[in-house]
């Protein structure tokens, strides 16, 4: 796989697509919610700073985040498989420099050391993703060109319509339903992975 075609590096996405994210924000929102008397209905990650009444809160609901966060099942074995197989390994991570925690405890989770691979924040990038710049930065991060790398994520519009836009290739892991993509290889969890990179 990978190290006699042309695939270098490959690019994951860290939240919905290697680790349950949505899982663990509506844990970290019940918990602290409960403790700390706040309401977070509606919320997502960029509501969760403005709701919080000060810096020990905002500890306060890191914490609650990487107590909860949990990688999906496949996600292991696969990061496991890219990396025995020579590939470089890029994460990429969302938030902005405030969530660099969040993503540590997800990376922590995970399994994966980090000097295996490569985590990259929106911080670490020039712009965000779906920007072409962020996808062209990243392949340098990870010492591949964009001819030799492809992305994986769960979110259609930024992983997948970024990363074609940027010259790299992308695969779509569509958790939630049995909807294909029409302009990139389409996998319903990360286990079969390997065998797809195998045919780019
Ligand atoms: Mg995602």
């Amino acid at each position: 796989m990978g190290t006699e075609g042309r695939l270098r590096a490959v690019l994951l996405d860290l939240d919905g697509t290697l680790v349950d994210h949505g899982a663990a924000l509506a844990r970290a929102f019940a918990e602290v919610g409960r403790e700390l008397d706040v309401d977070f209905t509606g919320l997502d990650r960029a509501g969760v700073r403005p709701a919080l009444p000060g810096r020990h809160a905002m500890d306060h609901f890191r914490a609650a985040y990487a107590r909860a966060i949990r990688p999906y099942a496949d996600a292991r074995p696969v990061v496991d498989q890219l990396l025995e197989a020579g590939l470089r390994v890029g994460i990429l991570a969302d938030g902005g420099d405030e969530d660099l925690g969040q993503a540590s405890a997800a990376l922590a989770a995970l399994g994966v050391a980090a000097d295996q691979v490569t985590l990259l924040t929106p911080s670490d990038l020039p712009a965000a993703r779906p920007d072409p710049r962020a996808y062209l930065a990243a392949c340098a991060a990870v010492g591949a060109s964009p001819q030799e790398t492809v992305v994986v994520g769960d979110d259609h519009a930024l992983d997948v319509r970024g990363a074609l836009d940027a010259g790299l290739a992308a695969v779509w892991v569509n958790r939630r339903d049995r909807r294909d993509s029409e302009d990139a290889p389409t996998l319903p969890t990360l286990d079969g992975l390997p065998g797809l990179l195998a045919t780019l």
